[in-house]
């Protein structure tokens, strides 16, 4: 195919070069082939499947899970033309009226790309309206492919009927996209999405930027945390912890200690959430304790420390929420705490699920303990998490690199 893809790439989006494997991507799904992407956060994934879709013939159907990010990328689409209707989401925050007027449009063939929640294709009336012979799709892309995953950090269970609903709305080139890269994640999505032969791009997950480092938890973990954020005045951070209560309460302290900070959990109201939000981005706010509920979709790039204050479930989800840090390419430190004592909490949790979910959990869980434990480089450990070679020596950015151990030193057995 000769379409000059870098002349299209500056019309649409005044870039001037691509990233990483983003043409070759591209170019496999122009040339009709199911495609599999993986990428760390940051990376350009969005770009794989937008780009096609304004190239193409027909309307790309782009299922991914989060209503706030889909009005954002439909807002960035529409905002690169004259032409405002490039692309449209269905959802359950559309009323009727918006609904009709989306379908309108794409049966009329002037959109581009069209964002569905994985709930809604799941809706018989979507589904009847996708497979109506007014419309014609270009192809699916699936955003967040993990979604579709047990093993992945943030399983839906709809994702699993994505396959059969394509077939049934008729079958066109797949392009599946995470930043999730463990083999059994990858495994399930091709299985999932049935796209054995799909042509793989993979990108390094490595993230030469952020510092790496596990400190034992102790009592004095607060006192080191306001220390901490002190020295680092007036720069944004995230502290993660486990449960709501914990995020109410250290919030609480840092703020008795004269830090700007805030906290963010799904128990609080949407408006308090989306508000504790823009004041983060508006550096109203330095530093945002939260839960995992917070983060995906944010795209503050100059997030400067990521402090996990009790271990977290999987490795695979304290890569994704350390990689809010540095995005702008700068400094980003990860810190997380670490004691065996939380270990123990976290697997009783785990009890009364089913036997299944347990065993997946505590797979997760020890890997994340053998990260904490290791001596070895933790940029080294997590890469080879994700089935990646590191092959330097040293990184000089982590704990372990920087002060060597002797082996293990006084610190907890398992
Ligand atoms: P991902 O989904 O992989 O996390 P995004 O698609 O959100 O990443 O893209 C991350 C950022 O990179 C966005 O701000 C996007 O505009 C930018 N970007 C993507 N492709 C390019 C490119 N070729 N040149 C410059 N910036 C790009
Ligand atoms: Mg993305």
């Amino acid at each position: 195919m000769d379409i000059n893809l870098t002349e299209k790439l500056k019309q649409y989006f005044g870039f001037d070069k691509f990233k990483g494997e983003q043409e070759r991507v591209i170019r496999s799904l122009l040339e009709g082939n199911d495609v599999f992407v993986l990428m760390p956060t940051g990376g350009g994934k969005s770009l794989c499947y937008q780009l096609p879709a304004l190239i193409m013939d027909g309307t790309a159907i782009v299922i991914s899970p989060l209503i706030a990010l889909m009005k954002n990328q439909v807002d960035v689409i529409n905002g690169i033309s004259e032409d405002s209707g490039l692309a449209h989401y269905l959802n359950s925050s559309l009323n009727k009226s918006a609904i009709d007027q989306v379908k309108k449009d794409v049966r009329e063939g002037r959109t581009k790309l069209l964002y569905v929640a994985p709930e809604s294709l799941t809706k018989d009336d979507y589904v009847d309206f996708l497979k109506s012979p007014g419309v014609k799709v270009s192809f699916y892309a699936v955003d967040e492919a993990h979604c579709i995953s047990e093993w992945g950090h943030d399983f839906r269970p709809e994702y699993r009927r994505i396959r059969p609903i394509i077939n049934e709305i008729g079958k066109a080139p797949v392009i599946a996209l995470t930043a999730t890269a463990t083999d059994k994640v990858r495994i399930d999505i091709k299985k999932s999405l049935g796209m054995p032969d799909a042509l793989e791009f993979k990108s390094s997950f490595n993230r030469p930027n952020l510092y790496y480092e596990v400190r034992p938890k102790t009592d004095g973990v607060d006192k080191q945390l306001i220390k901490f954020i002190k020295a680092n005045h007036g720069k944004s951070g995230i502290i993660y912890c486990l449960s709501r209560k914990k995020v109410e309460e250290l919030a609480e302290v840092l703020r008795a200690n004269d830090i700007r900070a805030a906290a963010y959990h799904a128990g609080l109201d949407t408006q308090t959430r989306s508000e504790t939000q823009d004041n983060f981005l508006m550096e109203e706010v330095d530093v945002i304790v939260a839960t995992i509920a917070f983060g995906m979709g944010i795209d503050k790039p100059d997030v400067r420390f990521v402090i996990h204050y009790d271990i977290p479930k999987s490795l695979e989800g304290y890569y994704q929420e350390t990689g809010r840090a540095g995005r702008d390419g700068g400094e980003g430190v990860c810190i997380a705490f670490y004691s065996h004592k939380d270990l123990q909490k976290l697997e009783k949790f785990m009890e009364g699920k089913p036997v299944a979910e347990q065993d997946i959990g505590r797979q997760l869980l020890q890997e994340t303990a053998a990260y904490a434990e290791t001596s070895v480089c933790r940029r080294k450990f997590l890469l080879h998490y994700f089935g990646e070679d590191y092959p330097n020596e040293n990184c000089g950015n982590c704990d372990n690199c920087r002060n060597p151990k002797e082996k293990v030193e006084g610190r907890e057995e398992l």
